[in-house]
């Protein structure tokens, strides 16, 4: 199996508008490359980001990294990272665009050792369980929605069979804050695992607030309290909180959560492939954290559809993020959701592979 040649796409794809504390969000951008090979396979991977910067990822795939996959076996998947990883964008690429191009290669290389093997990704990585995996909804708790909204979106959720949910907090206000975890927790009850994400938002003095605050209404994790980089202290901050601290969304290496880990300055490890630079790197995080007893929750930035995979081949995987935007999403071969679990993705491949209606209808590049 060798690669013959590559051709990278940028598509928007319209959300309905929903914010957190960084930034409102009008669609999904997915670029990335299709990759083909000699004998007519094709390998699908992408970056997702929300509304900017699409063309610049475009850019380090077109100028750095497709180019140099030609002639290679996708299977040597692992030595092509390195080589990548080594190559022409060294210097400007260990976090960022450039890191998040190699993510969407590497991904489309898994894709393509997954359906030629005629295996779904996860079945390929030695996962054996093909019952539903559980889930929790993202989608109902925005930072731009009333608290009535929460309460009702929240209710729904748990109409469709969901029994964990998340809600953003991380605004100006902290009063407000907590008065919308309050509200929440009042209108589900305790038996629902309910989480918060404050988006970096605060600094450590007011995360200390914060935790301190929301400790009575046992929130299963408070997440990306302080900058993504700050290892110092988030580790301060969890010697001192009792509810588990998650992140690893904005973590752009394994190396970064290596420290992480070793400091104790995380519980819930939200690795996501299409940031750590893809698959490759997301197996070797999902290594050390459960080696550490850690859990693992991917982060979303996925949309769910490759981290459906990865989580049934990791021991230590406890839930799925999930997003549901849409009635019937991009895909060829959409994440399925069935009383709030995630049901086994059954075609061979990474379920990275695009409609081809929806292909035509989103590209712009
Ligand atoms: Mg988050």
């Amino acid at each position: 199996m060798k690669i013959a040649d590559t051709e990278t796409f940028i598509l928007h794809v319209p959300v309905p508008g929903i914010a957190d504390s960084q930034r409102s969000v009008e669609r999904i951008e997915f670029v990335g490359l299709r990759v083909r090979t000699a004998c007519g396979m094709v390998g699908t991977g992408w970056f997702a980001t929300v509304g900017h910067g699409a063309a610049v990822v475009k850019c380090a795939l077109d100028t750095l990294l497709a180019d140099e996959i030609i002639g290679e076996d996708p299977r040597n998947v692992r030595d092509i990272w390195s080589r990548l990883y080594s190559g022409k964008g060294l210097w400007i690429g260990r976090a960022g665009a450039v890191h998040v191009a190699l993510s969407a290669i590497d991904i489309a290389l898994w894709d393509l050792c997954a359906k030629h093997a005629g295996l779904p990704l996860w079945r390929l990585l030695g996962g054996d369980d093909a019952s539903p995996f559980p889930a929790y909804n993202t989608n109902g708790g925005w930072l731009n929605f009333s608290v009535e909204r929460l309460r009702d979106e929240a209710l729904r959720q748990i109409d469709d069979g969901f029994s964990a949910l998340k809600i953003k907090v991380g605004g100006p206000d902290l009063d407000a804050d907590i008065a919308r975890v309050e509200a929440v927790r009042a209108v589900i009850g305790n038996d629902i695992l309910l989480m918060a994400d404050a988006n970096q938002n605060w600094d450590l003095t007011r995360a200390q607030q914060a935790v301190q605050r929301l400790e009575s209404f046992d929130l299963g994790w408070i997440e990306e309290p302080l900058h993504p980089d700050d290892i110092d202290g988030h580790a301060r901050l969890n010697e001192a909180c009792r509810m588990p601290l998650a992140l690893g969304e904005n973590v752009y290496s394994s190396h970064l959560f290596d420290a992480f880990i070793a400091r104790g300055a995380v519980d819930v490890v939200q690795v996501d492939a299409c940031r750590v630079g893809g698959i490759t790197p997301w197996l070797d995080v999902a290594e050390a954290a459960a080696k550490s007893g850690l859990q693992i929750c991917p982060h979303a930035g996925d949309i769910g559809q490759i981290h459906q995979h990865l989580v049934r081949a990791n021991s230590n995987a406890w839930m799925l993020e999930v997003i549901p935007f849409w009635d019937e999403g991009p895909f060829e071969d959409q994440l399925k959701l069935k009383h709030g679990a995630c049901l086994a993705p059954d075609r061979p491949g990474a379920s990275t592979e695009f409609g081809e209606e929806a292909f035509t209808r989103f590209r712009v590049a």
